[in-house]
């Protein structure tokens, strides 16, 4: 079966294969490949040893969002967060949830945040610390402009947080071209096709070290975290890892090493051309015209027709080979599809022939979104 989802992602059988192993965590070898593979995350988000670490979390991307913003937004501190969509939402629920103050910068759902505009926002309220931003926004499938962003967070003297956590692996990412950031954070299982379960923040060690104790929180603590590291080593986590997770990301990042960063957003961009030409030679639409459109997910707007439920579609999927997410993120109905993963041409091509033949299956000829939905859009 193949996960046409944005994460977690297909995975090549060479990543599957190295959870089959049990492992002592505490042991000083593994410890070694551990310290190896923090190394790893570091070089590829152009980290400067010294200057930045990586960090190991246990669980998903809100686990390190939620690190991120408590260890660096002191409580009461104010953040501002261009909602670009569901995952900059989240990002500004677990701030509040946390008794961190959320400033909201609306941005439009077929927009990229304007850098102009966030600097407005922070020349307009001193007090606001923080700009917390999503590089790539999964439930739009739009990529935002986090260094130019960044750049007028700068040049007010305030600091960022990046949530590369759909972007990681694929979109180009240089912590060190970026000194405003305290931290960017992101998972193992979407670009860098691993396995889900851990989590990753690339820190200013400096800046990091001098939030301690501001998370009110011992396991979402970074400043812990980055304490431990530099007090019993870098081949340690705090509290038990997913070992066999940290094993297939090595593995994974073995296929990044040889496929290379460039090379895999280009085989995600064709994936995504694949599928966005695909689907309207089918009669459909795609949410987002092509120029804005991102490399990671494709929203499809939902064919107007009687018989179209977005369940009935993934089930008329499940049989071709093909799972898509049951939900969708958009402010009108549609569907989506992952562009990312171990997945290429062929199974992109498949994929589109599985769409149609589904559509078929379930009597759906008129495949337009309505108008009232296309003017929404
Ligand atoms: C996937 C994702 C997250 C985190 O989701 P989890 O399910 O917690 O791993 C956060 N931000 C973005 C942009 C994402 O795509």
């Amino acid at each position: 079966m193949i996960l046409l989802i944005p994460g977690p992602v297909t995975t090549h059988p060479e990543v599957k294969a190295a959870l089959l192993q049990d492992i002592a965590p505490w042991d000083n070898d593994w410890g070694h490949r551990l310290a190896v593979v923090r190394q790893r995350l570091l070089a590829l988000a152009g980290g400067v040893s010294g200057r930045h670490a990586a960090l190991l979390l246990q669980g998903c991307g809100h686990f390190a969002a939620e690190a991120a913003v408590r260890t660096f937004v002191p409580r009461g501190g104010k953040v501002l967060v261009p909602i670009t969509g569901n995952y900059a939402e989240r990002f500004a629920r677990l701030a509040h949830e946390a008794g961190r103050t959320v400033v909201r910068l609306s941005v439009g759902p077929k927009e990229r945040a304007s850098p102009a505009a966030v600097a407005r926002a922070l020349a307009a309220d001193p007090t606001i610390g923080h700009v917390a931003m999503v590089y790539s926004e999964t439930s739009s499938g739009i990529v935002h402009d986090i260094a130019a962003i960044g750049r007028e967070a700068a040049a007010l003297g305030r600091r960022t947080l990046v949530d590369a956590v759909s972007a990681f692996g694929a979109l180009p990412l240089d912590i060190a071209a970026m000194p405003e950031a305290d931290a960017v954070f992101f998972t193992s299982n979407k670009c860098l096709e691993g396995m889900p379960g851990l989590s990753a923040i690339v820190v200013d060690t400096a800046r990091t070290a001098a939030c301690a104790a501001q998370a009110e929180s011992w396991s979402l603590d970074l400043a812990d975290i980055l304490r431990h590291g530099q007090t019993s080593g870098w081949g340690s986590f705090r509290f038990t890892p997913p070992a066999q997770v940290v094993e297939a990301l090595a593995a994974a990042l073995d296929r990044l090493d040889s496929e290379s960063r460039p090379a895999r957003l280009a085989r995600y961009e064709a994936n995504m051309r694949t599928l966005y030409h695909g689907v309207q030679r089918h009669g459909l639409t795609p949410c987002l015209p092509e120029a804005i459109q991102g490399p990671i997910v494709l929203n499809v707007h939902a064919p107007e027709h009687a018989n179209w439920t977005l369940q009935g579609f993934v089930d008329a999927l499940k049989p071709e080979g093909f799972v898509i997410s049951n939900f969708h993120n958009t402010p009108w109905p549609s569907f989506r599809l992952g562009c990312i993963g171990a997945i290429g041409k062929s199974e992109m091509e498949q994929a589109v022939t599985a769409i149609g033949r589904a559509l078929d299956r379930m009597g759906i000829v008129q495949r337009q979104a309505g108008t009232a939905q296309r003017q929404a859009a």
